[in-house]
C-alpha cells in the first residue's frame, strides 16, 4: 500500500493506495463515525459497497444512497434530493458521507457533504482511474444549464482509501480516461513516470502493483501542484494540460462521444505538437502517438469544424481578450502559459484535423 498526504490549508489527508483495502476503511480513516450516508451508483454498489462498510464500527448507522451512473446526477435535482435523504436519516454535524465511484459521485457527494448543516466530513472511495485526479485538490462541484461545475467549493476531503482491486470492473474506455489524466502528469512532472508509460505495451487494469505504482505516481504530482497552488491560481493552471482543446471537443463531438480522458488525450497530441514546433523541444511526440494508438485512443476528429472548436477554445474560461491561454511544454517536466492568438491557432487546429 502507498500513502500520500496531501496538506491543505486548514487540514491536511492522506490518500491510501492499495489492493483489497476496502476490507479495511476503518482503519484507514482519521476516527470513528456512528452515522454514516454512502453514495454511490448502480454501476459500483453491488460490487463494492458491502467490503467497505464490513469494517466500520459494528453498531454505526449506514444509510446507503444508491443512484442512475451518468454525469447527468450532477444536478440541482439530485443536490436537493439528497439533502432530503440526509435530513430524513437525521444525520448530525460529527455523521459521515462516503463517496463511493468515479468523478461524478466525487464531485457530487463532496458538494453535498460541503453544505449538509455548513459542512460535515467526507472520505471518497475512488473506484475509476480518473478519480485520482479528481479525489485531489478539494474541488466539489454540480453543474448548472450554464456549463459544468459551476456550483461548487473547495472542500477536501479527510481521507481517500483508493482499492485498485475495484478498478477490475471498470469499462476499457474508462481505463483510457483515466491513464490520459496519468500521462498528462508525467509530461507535467515526472519523465521516469512518463517514460515507464511510453515504453510500456499495453494498458492493463489487472496488474495491481502497477496500477498502485501509476495512481500514486500521477497523485504525487498533482499534489505537489495544489499544495502549492490551493486555490487555483498560477501553477495549478499547468494541470489543465491537453484540457484547452480537450475540453473544446467534448463539447463539440457531444458530451458522451468522448470520454473525457480520451478527448484529453487528443488535446494533449495538439498541445505538444505546438509545443515542439514553438520551442523546438523532442517531447517524445512519435511515441505518445503511438502509445495512443496501441491503446485505442481515438486519433481522428473528422467531422468536427476547425472554426467552432477555436470559438470553443475563446469560450473556455482560462481565455482573455480572444487570445487564447494554453499550457505548453517547454520541455517535458516544465510546464508554461503561453497566448496563442486566433489565426495561430486556427492554422494550427486546421492542419492537426486533417
Ligand atoms: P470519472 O469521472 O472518474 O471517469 P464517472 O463517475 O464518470 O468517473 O464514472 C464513469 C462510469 O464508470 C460510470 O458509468 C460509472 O458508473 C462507471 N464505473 C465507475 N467505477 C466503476 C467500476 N469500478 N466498475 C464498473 N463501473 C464503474
Ligand atoms: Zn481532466
Amino acid at each position: 500500500m502507498e500513502q500520500i498526504t496531501v496538506k491543505a490549508s486548514q487540514s491536511s489527508y492522506k490518500v491510501s493506495v492499495g489492493a483489497g483495502i476496502r476490507h479495511k476503511l476503518s482503519e484507514l480513516l482519521p476516527k470513528s463515525y456512528q452515522n454514516v450516508f454512502v453514495i454511490s451508483d448502480t454501476s459500483i454498489a453491488p460490487h463494492y459497497l458491502d467490503d467497505y462498510v464490513s469494517s466500520l464500527l459494528p453498531d454505526a448507522k449506514i444509510t446507503k444512497k444508491i443512484i442512475e451512473p451518468g454525469e447527468a446526477a450532477k444536478s440541482k435535482d439530485m443536490y436537493f434530493d439528497i439533502l432530503d435523504s440526509m435530513f430524513e436519516a437525521e444525520l448530525d454535524r460529527k455523521a459521515l458521507v462516503l463517496a463511493l465511484g468515479g468523478g461524478v459521485i466525487g464531485d457530487l457527494a463532496g458538494f453535498v457533504a460541503s453544505t449538509y448543516m455548513r459542512g460535515i466530513d467526507f472520505v471518497q472511495l475512488p473506484t475509476t482511474i480518473l478519480a485520482h485526479d479528481s479525489s485531489v485538490g478539494g474541488k466539489v462541484a454540480i453543474n448548472h444549464e450554464t456549463g459544468k461545475n459551476l456550483i461548487g467549493s473547495f472542500y477536501p476531503p479527510v481521507a481517500v482509501v483508493y482499492d485498485v482491486d475495484t478498478i477490475t470492473t471498470l469499462p476499457e474506455k474508462e481505463v483510457r480516461s483515466g491513464y490520459a489524466e496519468l500521462i498528462k502528469e508525467a509530461y507535467i512532472g515526472n519523465a521516469d513516470f512518463l517514460s515507464q508509460l511510453l515504453e510500456r505495451k499495453k494498458l492493463d487494469k489487472e496488474n495491481e502493483e502497477q496500477l498502485i505504482e501509476d495512481l500514486s505516481l500521477g497523485i504525487r504530482v498533482k499534489t505537489k501542484i495544489v499544495e502549492a497552488d490551493e486555490k487555483e491560481n498560477d501553477l495549478r493552471k499547468f494541470l489543465n494540460l491537453g484540457h484547452t482543446l480537450g475540453h473544446a471537443i467534448e463539447a463539440e463531438a457531444g458530451y458522451g462521444t468522448f470520454t473525457h480522458g480520451e478527448a484529453v488525450a487528443i488535446g494533449m497530441l495538439f498541445a505538444l505538437e505546438l509545443s515542439e514546433r514553438r520551442f523546438g523541444a523532442d517531447l517524445r511526440l512519435g511515441e505518445f502517438r503511438s502509445w495512443m494508438e496501441r491503446n485505442d485512443y481515438p486519433m481522428h476528429l473528422p467531422d468536427l469544424s476547425a472554426e467552432r472548436l477555436v470559438i470553443r477554445m475563446q469560450m473556455d474560461k482560462k481565455s482573455e481578450n480572444k487570445e487564447v491561454h494554453m499550457v505548453l511544454l517547454r520541455e517535458i517536466g516544465d510546464p508554461v502559459t503561453e497566448k496563442v492568438d486566433h489565426d495561430t491557432l486556427h492554422n494550427a487546429v486546421t492542419s492537426f484535423l486533417e
